[in-house]
């Protein structure tokens, strides 16, 4: 099943659809086993077992230009097309705004659940509009990127809305101007260095050095099993952020690296809490933490159970609590009934 962790699991059934007619049809039809799940490239899933309902995949892939003013460009996408192509097409036209999220898995229609973001950019700086069918009516509904609730890898989709509408297309509002975003991490050195200059880049230009970056850093899920950063980066209180500074100087860990999200809360990267625990390139069994990016555990064999993954995740989990006092959350959404719900 289309799992970019490489778990052998399947779903009861599964459906793909053209058009927002089709999918309201798959919704009147009886004979198809329930519970009802749409799914991009499921590059941010963990299937805890065989899926018992209908797997919904889009196949509506196009990409429409629609009039805007003479500083932007209106672009109108089906939710099935791949996000990089999308990302790619929109470099080659010259047009800024998706070429710092380049490279991340998935499609167009989950980008808009997740609130895909790196390097500086969350796509919901890019989205106008969000178009759905909504399940229980089955009429096709528009939400403005306002009603969309969108926060850090948060959306109304992922709460409140979920498993209500089914996202069909995403309007994006694209930079004719210059504009590059460069102040997040590696970008601008790796940007200078590849190219000789930090200014008068082109979107074609960034994207690939965001590629040579992400490249150099994450595991391809073609050759090794993964779901990309398997933890969120925990936001914690002011009160929080200093007993963790002080507990990282008793142990000699040096400063804790941190963004402050203007919310009277500090974001830590949890890569550094879980490198600092001794976890980054640890390998038992057929899982492990890839050694470039603590973040992400992987599937390294190719065999690894659910199972296995939710094991390692617990022990991440805890040996972070015991530690820091901080709880890591999943950012991989788990979908299914656990094979073992005590673990
Ligand atoms: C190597 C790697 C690197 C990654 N890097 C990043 C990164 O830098 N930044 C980042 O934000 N994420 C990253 N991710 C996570 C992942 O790629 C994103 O979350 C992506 O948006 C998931 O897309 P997908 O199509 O695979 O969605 P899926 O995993 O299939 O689904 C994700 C969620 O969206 C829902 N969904 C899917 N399609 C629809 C639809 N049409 N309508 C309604 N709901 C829908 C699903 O039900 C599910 O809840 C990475 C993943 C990997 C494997």
């Amino acid at each position: 099943m289309l799992n970019t962790f490489r778990m052998k699991v399947f779903g009861a059934c599964y459906a793909e659809y053209d058009n927002v007619e089709d999918l309201a049809d798959l919704f009147r039809d009886p004979s198809l086993p329930r519970p009802f799940f749409p799914i991009g490239a499921g590059s941010n899933l963990l299937f805890l077992g065989d899926f018992p309902g209908t797997i919904l995949h889009s196949r509506i892939r196009f990409v429409e230009v629609l009039p805007g003013d003479s500083g932007s460009v209106r672009v109108r996408v089906g939710s099935g097309v791949v996000w990089d192509d999308f990302c790619a097409w929109a470099a080659a036209k010259g047009w800024w705004g998706p070429e710092n999220l380049s490279l991340i898995p998935g499609e167009t229609g989950a980008a808009a659940v997740q609130n895909i973001g790196a390097y500086g950019r969350e796509v919901k700086d890019l989205i106008v509009e969000v178009e759905c069918l909504d399940t229980q009516s089955l009429a096709p509904v528009r939400f403005s990127v306002e009603a969309c609730g969108y926060g850090y890898r948060e959306s109304r989709f992922k709460q409140d809305w979920k498993g209500r509408f089914v996202i069909t297309a995403v309007t994006f509002a694209l930079m004719r101007e210059y504009a590059p975003e460069l102040d997040y991490g590696p970008v601008r050195e790796a940007v200078a260095q590849a190219w000789g200059t930090d200014r008068d880049l082109t979107p074609r230009q960034v994207r690939d050095t965001v590629i040579a970056i992400r490249r150099a850093k994450l595991p391809d899920p073609a050759e090794i099993g993964n779901a990309g950063s398997y933890f969120r980066n925990p936001c914690v209180s002011a009160d929080q952020f200093r007993a963790v500074r002080t507990i990282a100087a008793e142990k000699g860990f040096g400063d804790v690296p941190y963004f402050d999200t203007g919310e009277q809360l500090v974001k830590i990267p949890a890569a550094w809490l879980i490198e600092r625990c001794g976890w980054k390139g640890f390998s038992e069994g057929n899982v492990g933490v890839y050694a470039r990016q603590p973040l992400v555990l992987v599937n390294a064999t190719g065999n690894a159970t659910p199972d296995e993954i939710r094991s390692l995740e617990n022990r991440i989990v805890d040996s972070v609590q015991r530690t820091f006092g901080v709880r890591l959350c999943p950012e991989v959404e788990k979908v299914g009934l656990p094979a073992s719900p005590d673990l």
